[in-house]
């Protein structure tokens, strides 16, 4: 299973995972082991993950850097040969900045790809052992946020998000939880008592779950000083722990038949 990950003056963007360094791929693990220059986002990439470069391997943190300076570090890497790492926390296609970048290697004719990484949403469902999809309940997941610095198109604000009901992950979001609150409600079909979970820094040591409902999320967010590095889950999919899954799966159904498995009915 070993082999060349990444080539000599290729950038890849990889996916570090949440925070737990186990969570990052096989393959994102070969890349970093294999990689000459690494430049990292400092603020979420666990720094364990670094243990894994080779010695000479030159590591840059980004967090201090604007995205030219960036630029400038993985193109005269991959220019002058070396094996590129550029390392996002979770997945790097959401909130991850990373098709500016890509845009700045094809124009410098610097070839990449792109390692998928586990996503803070499914590091926050891992930790509450909660599905984020039950029949009868929720078939639909939106991954958003509020705007902050960066705005959100019209069509996407959270109340009119929030009129589909469904389960719904915020990113970024959680300085901003009496707004959020009240941009949910607003939606027309969330209540004072729909579930909300907050997970703080899922799947790091010092990892903080909160849960409560809208009526009191807001308040035991506050209590519990989370500002930052925290995903909010919302929808009554998180009921299911403590009421249990009003309707079974139909994919293990006996009367269920799929591609691998006959119905037990004939
Ligand atoms: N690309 C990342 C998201 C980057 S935006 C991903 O796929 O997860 C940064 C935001 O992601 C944080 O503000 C927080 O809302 C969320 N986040 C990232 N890691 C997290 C973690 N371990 N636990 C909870 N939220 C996290």
């Amino acid at each position: 299973m070993t082999g060349t990950t990444i080539q000599s003056g290729e950038v890849l963007f990889v996916g570090a995972g949440p925070g737990d360094p186990e969570l990052i791929t096989l393959k994102g693990l070969r890349a970093l082991q294999q990689a000459d220059l690494v430049v990292y986002a400092g603020s979420l990439v666990n720094p364990a993950l670094l243990d894994e470069c080779h010695k000479n391997c030159e590591i840059h943190d980004s967090a201090p850097l604007n995205l030219d300076q960036v630029l400038d570090i993985l193109i005269a890497g991959a220019k002058s040969g070396q094996r590129v790492v550029r390392l996002h926390t979770g997945d790097p296609a959401l909130y991850g900045a990373i098709q500016e970048q890509m845009e700045a290697l094809d124009a410098a004719d610097v070839l990449y790809r792109v390692i998928p990484g586990v996503t803070a949403t499914f590091a926050a469902a891992a930790s509450l052992k909660q599905e984020l999809t039950l029949p009868g309940v929720s078939q639909t997941l939106v991954l958003t946020r509020l705007a902050g610095r960066t705005p959100v198109p019209d069509a996407e604000a959270l109340r009119n998000i929030a009129r589909i009901g469904g389960t719904i992950c915020l990113y970024l979001s959680v300085a901003m939880m009496d707004k959020l609150v009240a941009e949910l409600l607003a939606g027309g079909i969330f209540t004072q008592q729909t579930p909300v979970a907050v997970v703080y820094r899922a799947s790091w040591p010092d990892e903080k779950i909160v849960e409560g409902t809208l009526a009191d999320i807001a308040e035991k967010v506050t209590e519990a000083s989370i500002t930052r590095q925290a995903l909010i889950l919302v929808g009554e999919v998180l009921k299911a722990r403590q009421q249990g899954v009003p309707e079974k799966s139909k994919l293990y159904d006996p009367g269920f038949a799929h591609g691998y498995r006959n119905s037990e009915g004939g």
